[in-house]
């Protein structure tokens, strides 16, 4: 008689969740006050569960609540009677039906490997090997804003110990400069990672990487400084600059990776499991790491599912020099319990199977595949 698999997913469920920010999320693209996000459980046959989170940006994916509801159930037929064992498979099979809507192929493959790994009684990070298991310290964002707002707010990073700033530019680059400037003034000892998401020309661009030089600026890291579709650009800005270039927006797929790679483009790729999946993700980072280049890793505006998972691929995979995980703490409140915490800007590994988390509250209207 044939074994019965405990690990075969008999289980996919999915709801809506709003999670309010603490202040308005602004970009160069756009602007967010509440993720409209949507959580994910997969149960397996035998009766063990795990959580996993779509988190769209609407102003930078494209991706919005209501269309990763409608290909929701789609996606997870597609995961039914299957073992999350085969995980990869699954992820492949996940791309095939949900190419477009990568943060569900996120959701659904975080959900399964949570599920997977505390079947197993293992921390997701010990399915990836363990690689570089200690406590890491995150950046923490500071959106687009009025000059006092963003010191303000800075002061405020700054007083619980927040040393690395990620400054979101893109619009104007003499505003952008003049932040940058003031907040290294208000706090000392302060480093930068600047994130345009796409929004200046080559022209600003160049412009903005020519003032960080000439001022002296204690820039890591220039992110998305041009348009997503603009290799060229990327190219021609690294030839010229001394500033090491990050790419988010233009590498949203092993392809891209390997497009950027090609070109010498940039030197460190900015990994989001919802910009296409877990396991792609891990791709791009073994791609990544073959070819020399630097990892930084990031998220969308989510919760600590989603940004639990990034955690784990920096504890199990190793080599990811900038850590950009402080999104859970610019939300107003936290739906879960349990899982990695947070000490200042420092993110603790856990030792609980998956991602060791709970919901705090059984949700109420609930999509449900099986
Ligand atoms: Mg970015």
């Amino acid at each position: 008689m044939p074994v019965r698999n405990p690990f075969c997913i008999t289980k996919v469920e999915a709801w809506p969740i709003a999670l309010p920010l603490l202040a308005p999320f602004v970009v160069a693209t756009g602007a967010m006050a509440v993720a409209h996000n949507v959580f994910v459980r997969v149960t397996l046959r035998n009766g063990t569960y795990g959580f996993g989170e779509m988190a769209p940006f609407p102003d930078i994916s494209g991706e919005d609540q209501a269309g990763c509801l409608r290909v929701f159930p789609l996606a997870a037929k597609e995961c039914l009677g299957q073992s999350a064992i085969h995980f990869r498979k699954l992820a492949q099979r996940l791309r095939e039906v949900a190419g477009q809507t990568p943060a569900v192929r996120c959701g659904i493959e975080t959900a399964l490997l949570d599920a997977l790994c505390r079947g197993m009684g293992i921390p997701l990070w010990g399915l990836w090997g363990g690689a570089d298991v200690r406590r890491r310290e995150t950046d923490v964002t500071l959106p687009i804003g009025p000059l006092d707002q963003v010191v303000e707010t800075a002061r405020a990073w700054y007083a619980r110990g927040f040393r690395i700033f990620k400054m979101k530019v893109g619009l104007e680059v003499d505003e952008d400069i003049r932040r940058i400037e003031a907040v290294c003034a208000a706090c000392p000892h302060t480093t930068f990672v600047l994130d345009a998401n796409q929004g200046f020309s080559f022209d600003q661009a160049r412009e903005c990487m020519r003032a960080i030089e000439r001022f002296h600026l204690p820039v890591l890291l220039f992110e998305q400084p041009v348009a997503r579709e603009d290799v060229e650009g990327f190219v021609a800005l690294r030839r010229r600059g001394t500033i090491p270039l990050a790419a988010d927006e233009s590498v949203r797929s092993v392809e891209d990776a390997r497009r950027l790679i090609e070109r010498n483009a940039v030197d460190v790729l900015n990994l989001k499991i919802t910009k296409c999946g877990v396991v792609e993700s891990m791709d791009i980072a073994g791609l990544a790491r073959a070819s020399g280049l630097g990892l930084m890793i990031g998220g969308m505006v989510e919760s600590r599912v989603a940004m639990g998972c990034s955690w784990s691929l920096v504890l199990g995979l190793g080599g990811f020099e900038f850590l950009d995980l402080d999104m859970p703490l610019l939300l107003s409140g936290d739906p879960i319990q349990g899982g990695y915490e947070y000490e200042g800007p420092v993110l603790q590994p856990w030792e609980g199977s998956g991602l060791g988390m709970e919901m705090r509250q059984e949700p109420s209207s609930v999509i449900v595949v099986e």
